[in-house]
């Protein structure tokens, strides 16, 4: 006898009791579980189950529901108070009107030619109803609208009613959030065998947490508050341990890997660096060189992320850790994230190395802008190992790219790239390199443990002596439109004082956005305290300076990412060199360029930039002998959130307090995100933004677990949830944030 097609197999003996790893289709159907799968991604019972509702509602909530704003999609609780059939005047059919409460307003509910929902709407009936709001003859409407009525059994009395929590999922137009309620109710919950908790109970207890199974059930079926919020709160806990018992897994898997140890040499290319550098390192450089020499002289590869403000000399720190890996026969690539900053990088590294250590170590530039007969030359050096410091930016990756003796890696500006891609860049070496992660991002404690929970965090937090103080100022348009030529006139004063000066601006070209560059870590839609006029664009702002009679005689030039990687480094080069008074710019300039002699940053439509990106871009200013000015010039308006923005970076120089201000202030539109999706990878209760104490709590808890059981072998249930939350895509996204 022919055995029966697997599918089928699965369609028709749907197991009794239910695991986390079951397939859906194995517990809902093909049909069902299809929807799922379309909708949000769901492909198990865990998949389904960590779709967690949204928020609970209860009768009454939703006060103003007079005030509810058409085209909208709402969800309501409320109950039937009248219900009417009729024929339709015009034409042939019938029409359902029913009117419902929440106790505060009423909403009229419509049906064409389903004269039968008059059978089912009966006045006293509740139930929660979905839809779409619109205006019609001066009352809001609901035109058929989804809808469920409560089993009056279920709710007898209007007590019990009234405090019972519904829960109301992330939903779709084909999936509509009571639908999922029902499944994970009816279909999925009753079914649910034990599941493996991948808390340890000795930690469960610790923190007076719930089984997972309970916390399930809490969470999707809460009899009361109390209910959800303490499964909310075992769940949240439960996705902080699973997060970083991964994270401190994946760095454990790192340590075990040979690397091989580049030992300080006494005089070596690292110590004739140190005798001809002209200053003093600061003691923060110091220290965490001496963390990066200690850690480089390892047979584990190093997995460090240097922190520390624009300007903090992060760079030197890098370039001295390359020096001892040369010391050693070994290269070193050095990744960044533009064309421009590369060449930068280049010219900065070889200069900082002086004619003699340069014609050594051969520091050679590889991006996808060489000419063939310069690429071939810069792999050659590569590969021969004569090269013993490349530098480069995503053209490093191509698999034509190879090395002698790759040693060490060091990544500029983590933000911009992805893990996979430091892996590509890894995997060019025989065995892994070590690896130095540069950020001037400053990062809060709290999103470092939890984005980059694998690395070891060192950090610059003072400045070089002698640098030049920045002072800021927010130009709000709103309020004075005059200021507007003010701003000219100020640039045209440090161009006359001898001083050079960025102007930003949100865009290239009306409407058209630069990709990536004016990316705005806020949630935009969340935020509609932006202003609707449109930006400043470098087209436009470029002639309004040549045509602006104050800047007259004035040098100036673009620069944007639109631009070849040429022409980009030829304004870079002249302005550098002082044969340019102006540049308007996008954020092609926010990172990494170095111009001693630029006094101003003028940011247009500040408030299009995120927290951290005005910031940097601020830094580009006092980094030579002249004092920065920073204008932030901006059209929000006073109070709303996105000129809260603008003002908090005006306030403070300190990177440190503005990364925890700007966790502040992206309150529900957090920093890792908020993919009501669901998708299997996101995180969901978590917020960085609130959750630090428990996210410490959590690590602690983790690398007490591991340093008992190092591989986790008595802790299959946390094996199994790592492998299954921690996907590479999470940590991009998370990298993103
Ligand atoms: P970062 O990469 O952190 O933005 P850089 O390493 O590019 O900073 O340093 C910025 C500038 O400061 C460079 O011109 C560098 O030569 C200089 N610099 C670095 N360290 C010191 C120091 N200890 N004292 C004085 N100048 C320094
Ligand atoms: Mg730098």
């Amino acid at each position: 006898m022919p055995a029966p097609p697997p599918e089928t197999a699965a369609q028709t003996t749907a197991p009794t009791t239910l695991a986390l790893a079951t397939p859906l289709r194995a517990a809902l159907g093909e049909r069902q579980a299809g929807v799922f799968t379309r909708a949000f991604g769901h492909r198990t019972v865990g998949d389904l189950l960590a779709h967690y509702p949204r928020r609970y509602a209860q009768r009454g909530e939703l006060t103003a529901l007079a005030e509810l704003p058409p085209g909208d999609d709402v969800t309501i609780v409320a109950e039937v108070l009248r219900c009417d059939k009729r024929a339709m005047r015009q034409r042939h059919g019938s029409i359902v009107e029913a009117a419902i409460s929440d106790g505060t307003g009423v909403l009229t509910l419509t049906f064409f030619n389903q004269a039968w929902r008059a059978n089912e709407l009966i006045p006293g009936r509740r139930g929660i109803f979905a839809g779409k709001v619109n205006r019609y003859k001066g009352t809001l409407q609901l035109t058929h609208p989804d809808y469920e009525l409560f089993d009056e059994a279920s709710a007898p009395d209007v007590e019990s009613w009234q405090s019972k929590p519904i829960p109301i999922y992330p939903a779709t137009s084909t999936l509509a959030s009571w639908k999922i309620a029902k499944v994970v109710r009816e279909e999925v919950l009753p079914k649910l065998g034990h599941v493996d908790d991948p808390v340890p109970e000795a930690v469960a207890r610790e923190h007076g947490l719930e089984p997972l199974d309970a916390a399930l059930r809490g969470i999707h079926t809460p009899a009361t508050d109390t209910d959800w919020r303490r499964a909310r709160d075992t769940l949240r806990y439960q996705e902080a341990f699973v997060l970083q018992s991964a994270l401190l897994l994946e760095r454990e898997r790192l340590r075990e890997t040979a690397a091989t140890a580049r030992m300080p040499v006494a005089d070596g290319y690292a110590a004739r660096f140190d005798a001809h550098l002209p200053f003093d390192l600061t003691a923060d450089q110091r220290a965490v060189g001496e963390q990066v020499e200690h850690d480089l002289a390892q047979a584990v590869p190093m997995n460090r992320l240097v922190q520390g403000e624009v300007g903090s000399g992060k760079t030197v720190v890098a370039l001295r850790a390359m020096l001892q890996v040369a010391d050693n026969g070994g290269q070193s690539a050095f990744l960044a994230p533009t064309e421009v900053l590369a060449s930068q990088h280049l010219r900065s590294i070889a200069a900082a190395l002086g004619p003699d250590l340069a014609a050594e170590l051969m520091p050679t530039l590889i991006t996808g802008r060489l000419t063939a007969a310069e690429r071939k030359k810069a792999l050659l050096r590569a590969v021969s190992g004569q090269a013993q410091i490349v530098v480069g930016t995503h053209a490093l990756l191509n698999e034509n790219v190879s090395f002698f003796d790759l040693g060490l890696v060091v990544v500029d500006e983590q933000h911009r790239f992805g893990v996979e891609q430091r892996d590509v860049l890894r995997s060019k070496a025989a065995t892994p390199p070590h690896q130095l992660v540069l950020t001037a991002t400053p990062i809060p404690r709290t999103v470092a443990m939890t984005v980059f929970g694998d690395l070891d965090v060192s950090t610059i937090a003072q400045l070089p002596t002698g640098r030049q103080k920045i002072e800021s100022f927010v130009v709000p348009l709103a309020e004075h439109p005059r200021w507007q030529n003010r701003i000219w006139e100020r640039a045209a004063e440090e161009i006359a004082a001898g001083h050079q000066v960025f102007v930003v601006c949100p865009a290239i070209t009306p409407k058209e956005p630069e990709e990536g560059e004016t990316e705005n870590p806020i949630d935009e839609a969340a935020d509609d305290s932006r202003p609707l006029t449109p930006v400043a664009t470098v087209e436009q702002t470029i002639e309004a300076v040549r045509d602006n009679p104050v800047l007259q005689g004035v040098r100036v030039a673009a620069l944007h990412g639109r631009m070849s990687a040429d022409d980009k480094d030829a304004v870079m080069r002249a302005f550098a060199a002082g044969a340019l008074d102006l540049i308007v710019a996008t954020t092609v300039i926010e990172v990494g360029v170095d111009v001693p002699n630029a006094s101003a940053m003028i940011v247009l439509d500040a408030d299009r930039f995120g927290v951290s990106q005005l910031h940097q871009l601020r830094g580009r200013v006092g980094r030579g002998s002249v004092p920065g000015l920073c204008l932030f010039v901006t059209n929000a308006e006073n109070g709303s959130l996105a000129r809260e923005r603008v003002d908090a970076v005006a306030a403070t120089l300190d990177g440190f307090a503005l990364a925890e201000a700007d966790l502040e202030l992206r309150r529900e539109g957090d920093v890792l995100g908020s993919d009501q999706s669901g998708g299997r990878s996101s995180l969901r209760l978590l917020r960085v933004a609130r959750d630090g104490a428990i996210i410490e709590r959590a690590r602690a808890d983790a690398a007490a677990v591991l340093e008992s059981d190092p591989h986790l072998a008595d802790h299959p249930a946390l094996s199994a949830a790592i492998a299954d939350r921690l996907t590479d895509r999470t940590r991009d996204f998370l990298a993103r944030a």
